[in-house]
């Protein structure tokens, strides 16, 4: 791939290959999507701005870009006009490319996305009644084979790019028409609680909440996924509060202290079984960061709190993690380390060649139950566009599939760097 190069990443048995922070296109322009206020200020002074215009005018671009959705440099009102076409030769707003949008009978909706380079990942829009939910991908596949997971049974990964991650969520208010017509709103939600967000409340908007939980494993592209999150954050730009985004990880511990104090999110983790055994084979990432080590990083994660509590996701797999004692376990484990937790129990969505089945409604109340018992709230997630093969786990691209060989063999390999 000519426009990517190798980067390690913190606890990966293999480098990932990572899009270059800025890409020329074909024709010389520099793409700003994704980039922040001060690397635009940046790019016009060395196109030859002076400093006074550069300071100016990438304050007023950054607020047409991620506050108003304008991706065309005539629409920036208040910038001179002859200075529009100058931009315009220099410079563009991208979007993810549009493969297909697909429609579930439930209202989810799926996007097929394409980047600049030809790589497709997924985006998922849930509408409810008070809130609508937009599921981001954070890479394009990936590199760590949850047993159950459709996504990690791709072969290609690439780390998005801060453009391609927030442009999902710029895609979704295109798609939706939710841009701000107003006069802009510089309050700063990034730490606010709540009663600050002036322009993006629930009522009548329909996205209002953001998880990390498309395709990939965000805390293996961490750097990214925190400056796109830092633009939907920023007051300035798409001002999200951060207490209207979660991001999942599978447990990826050294990265967790980082992403509650760099991000500050709300974090959900994949745990999804109680005992090293069951856990090694289902997330094989437990081999290297176990149980025990993972929730200490929960109890140590920096925000939680009883009014921020931490999701455990605990997806149901037939007669594999779904027992009254894993159950017991469970709330066991969470008083143990006191953690604030609220657990969400996810029925297994099947897809083509998968090796487990979901568990019994009966056998899912009966586990929700104990925890519920226990004074935990253990909801069961209803699956959402199945139909469209939107719902967890069930994204993957056409890019080439893995044999199940190579996934043993990659497996295998994980567990030899782990001891
Ligand atoms: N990589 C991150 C985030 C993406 S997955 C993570 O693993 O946390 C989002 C959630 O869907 C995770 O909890 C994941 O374990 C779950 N999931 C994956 N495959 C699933 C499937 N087939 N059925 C139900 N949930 C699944
Ligand atoms: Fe990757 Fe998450 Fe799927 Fe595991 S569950 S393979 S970490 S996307």
């Amino acid at each position: 791939m000519a426009d990517t190069q190798l980067m390690p990443i913190p606890g990966q048995v293999d480098p990932v290959p990572v899009a270059r922070d800025i890409t020329p296109r074909a024709d010389g322009r520099i793409d700003l999507m994704g980039l922040p206020k001060a690397r635009i200020r940046e790019l016009f002074l060395e196109a030859g701005m002076d400093d006074k215009q550069a300071k100016l005018r990438s304050k007023q671009v950054y607020h047409w870009l991620y506050h108003r959705g304008v991706t065309d440099f005539e629409a920036m009102t208040d910038i001179a006009k002859t200075m529009r076409p100058w931009l315009a030769e220099r410079f563009v707003v991208g979007r993810p490319n549009v493969v297909e949008a697909q429609h579930s009978t439930d209202g989810t909706r799926k996007w097929l996305l394409a980047t600049d380079d030809g790589h497709e990942f997924e985006m998922v829009f849930i509408p409810d009644a008070d809130r609508g939910t937009l599921c981001v991908s954070s890479q394009v596949g990936c590199t760590l084979n949850c047993r159950f997971c459709h996504t990690g049974t791709m072969k290609l990964v690439r780390n998005l790019t801060p453009g391609e991650i927030v442009g999902q969520v710029m895609l979704a208010r295109d798609a939706l028409g939710e841009w701000p017509k107003g006069k802009m709103d510089f309050a700063d939600l990034s730490d606010d609680d709540g009663a600050n967000e002036s322009e993006y409340r629930a009522d009548g908007r329909l996205l209002t909440n953001i998880v990390m939980m498309g395709m990939g494993e965000p805390l293996y592209n961490f750097d990214n996924v925190r400056n796109a999150l830092r633009l939907v954050m920023d007051g300035e730009g798409l001002a999200l509060s951060k207490r209207r985004i979660t991001l999942s990880t599978s447990g990826v511990v050294p990265m967790m202290d980082r992403c509650g104090e760099e991000i500050g999110v709300n974090l959900a983790v994949s745990l999804h079984a109680v005992t090293k055994d069951i856990r090694d084979e289902i997330v094989p990432i437990n081999k290297k960061y176990g149980i025990e080590e993972l929730l200490q990083a929960c109890a140590d994660y920096p925000g939680a709190s009883n009014a921020r509590r931490i999701t455990f996701e605990y997806v149901m797999l037939r007669d594999k993690n779904d027992t009254d004692e894993h159950a017991h376990e469970l709330v066991r484990l969470l008083k143990q380390y006191d953690l604030p937790a609220k657990v969400n129990l996810i029925p297994f969505n099947p897809w083509p060649g998968a090796a487990y089945e979901c568990s019994t409604p009966e056998r899912i109340r009966a586990f929700s139950n104990i925890i519920f018992e226990a004074g935990i709230s253990a909801p069961v997630r209803t699956p959402r566009g199945r139909d469209i093969d939107a719902a967890c786990g069930q994204l993957k691209t056409a890019a080439q599939k893995k044999s199940r060989a190579e996934r043993d063999r990659e497996a295998a390999a994980a567990e030899a760097t782990a001891e």
